[in-house]
């Protein structure tokens, strides 16, 4: 695709937590990097002090090691102490000011930026007009004539002013985006945007751009919300004669009712989806697929196979709508493969606040293993199986086809069989099972006949998993006890 080496990076603002739109801006590009054998950055544009949230930035790179998708360079975290990872820092953006300040004189001084004085009232009055005529907020131009030396002796004299990018008038500019094609936007329709704030603070505009060439990125990719900010910094580097690296801007993320994904219409922070009981692979695979696949007939990769066959082109122009059934579903599979171990270790967690047995719920959790969508789903799960034995009816307890004797019959072979079993048995369902079986078959009986009572008699229930996982979860002697207890019911 290109000689250039490829460097790109992830972007944030460090206003909160890490969201499903960033986690797939930051994957893309991990994804883009890998691909080419290239850099992935994290670079934290801090500038706007204002919507600075503590911790965010430490939040946000533990989310991307959580997911495994950790920057080659950039803000890194060392003894919990964030550091510069790379010989381009700093990497967080605050730190950059003096070289930002430095490029907005340089484009004052190559007549592409210009000091603005007007008052925060005159632009309020000016908003309002515009506004009242239906046009969109731009500002008018107004000091954008005033000569550069009468400029610079009222900003030396101390008079309050910002510092706004000078983008032509007339005419449009034509840009090639990798996801869009050609990308045209009239000037017009272009804002003389503030590069310097009042508080000698750079902008996004401005301290993006400049970062990216210091950086020596190749490739922005980056959410759709920037397509229309483009001209803006594509007028810097052209201004400044800097290569213009490449662009791809990512389609939206959308609700099933297909509007905007944000913040107050879910909840869509992925430390969210995490405790939830979610994978972080089946997150990333997720995540993954929005806006792209490789093929049309597979779901499930891992994002090293979607590495190997990213094509950033193939990225769909339309948004992207966020399903949360697919969600569980995917996160289901991946759950379904997990080594026992691990599955077990994590739903521990899970279940640590109910009150069974310890050695109970970690039996009861491996046979919900296959039946779950999420790890959330399983306490509910869990204490079905692992609470005290509810009260119920000896009606239940036989069969339909059967008598309440054979129902009795059944049992108290089914009591002598458990009985019989030794530890080893009771190590797993499936030895269980075929112990179970061997024995119905044995005897000449029908399987539900005694499978029917035995379940019950287990559970206190007409309804809950099979005999055998009920076994492998009470083991010998509470099952015992509950089989007792039936038979008590039936005397
Ligand atoms: N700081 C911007 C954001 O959080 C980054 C935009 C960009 O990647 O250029 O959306």
């Amino acid at each position: 695709m290109t000689s250039k080496k490829v460097r790109v990076r992830f972007a944030p603002s460090p206003t909160g937590f890490l969201h499903i739109g960033s986690l797939r801006t930051a994957l893309y590009n991990w994804l883009f990097a890998r691909k080419h054998a290239g850099t992935f950055i994290l670079r934290v544009e801090d500038t706007d002090r204002s919507r600075y949230v503590e911790g965010s930035i430490e939040n946000m790179y533990e989310a991307l090691i959580k997911l495994d998708i950790k920057p080659d360079e950039g803000v890194s975290i060392e003894g919990g102490k964030l550091v510069d990872n790379g010989s381009f820092g700093p990497y967080l953006q605050s730190e950059r000011r003096e070289k930002h300040l430095a490029y907005a004189y340089e484009l004052i001084e190559k007549g592409a930026a210009y000091y603005c004085f007007c008052t925060t009232e005159r632009l309020d009055e000016l908003a309002d007009l515009n506004r009242g005529l239906g046009k969109p907020t731009m500002y008018d131009g107004h000091c954008r004539d005033c000569s550069k030396a009468e400029a610079e002796s009222r900003a030396v004299a101390g008079e309050k002013h910002v510092i706004r990018l000078k983008v032509p008038r007339e005419g449009k500019i034509a840009m090639q985006d990798l996801i869009r094609g050609k990308v045209e936007i009239p000037w017009a329709q272009i804002d003389d945007q503030v590069i310097i704030k009042s508080d000698g603070f750079p902008t996004y505009h401005l301290a993006a751009t400049c970062d990216d060439h210091d950086m020596e990125i190749s490739h922005v990719i980056r959410g759709e919300e920037w397509l229309s900010s483009l001209p803006k910094h594509i007028f810097i580097y052209e201004t400044m004669g800097w290569d213009v690296p490449e662009f791809a801007h990512l389609p939206l993320l959308l609700n099933a009712d297909r509007s905007k994904l944000s913040k107050r219409q879910g909840d869509v922070a992925v430390e969210d989806y995490l405790k939830k009981g979610y994978v972080p692979e089946a997150l990333v695979n997720f995540v993954a697929l929005l806006g792209w696949n490789p093929t049309a007939d597979r779901e499930i990769f891992s994002k090293e196979e979607l590495a190997g066959v990213f094509q950033i082109e193939k990225v769909n122009k339309a948004g992207a709508v966020f399903n949360t059934e697919k969600l569980d579903w995917l996160n289901g599979e991946y759950l379904q493969k997990m080594p026992a171990e691990a599955f077990k270790e994590t739903a521990e967690l899970f279940v640590a606040d109910l009150p069974a047995d310890a050695d109970m719920k970690s039996r009861a959790v491996l046979i919900f293993q296959d039946r779950i969508k999420t790890f959330s789903e399983l306490p509910a799960f869990v204490e079905e199986v692992t609470g005290a034995l509810p009260e119920y009816l000896a009606v239940i307890l036989p069969w339909k086809k059967s008598s309440v004797e054979e129902a009795r019959e059944r049992l108290i072979g089914a009591r002598a069989l458990v009985d019989s079993f030794d530890q080893e048995q009771f190590q797993s369902v499936g030895t269980l099972e075929a112990a179970v079986l061997t024995y119905i078959r044995d005897k000449g009986w029908g399987n539900g006949d005694m499978l029917w009572p035995l379940r019950v008699a287990l559970s206190g229930k007409e309804r809950s998993p099979s005999p055998f996982e009920l076994l492998f979860v009470l083991q010998k002697e509470e099952s015992l006890r509950r089989i007792d207890e039936a038979l008590a019911k039936l005397a």
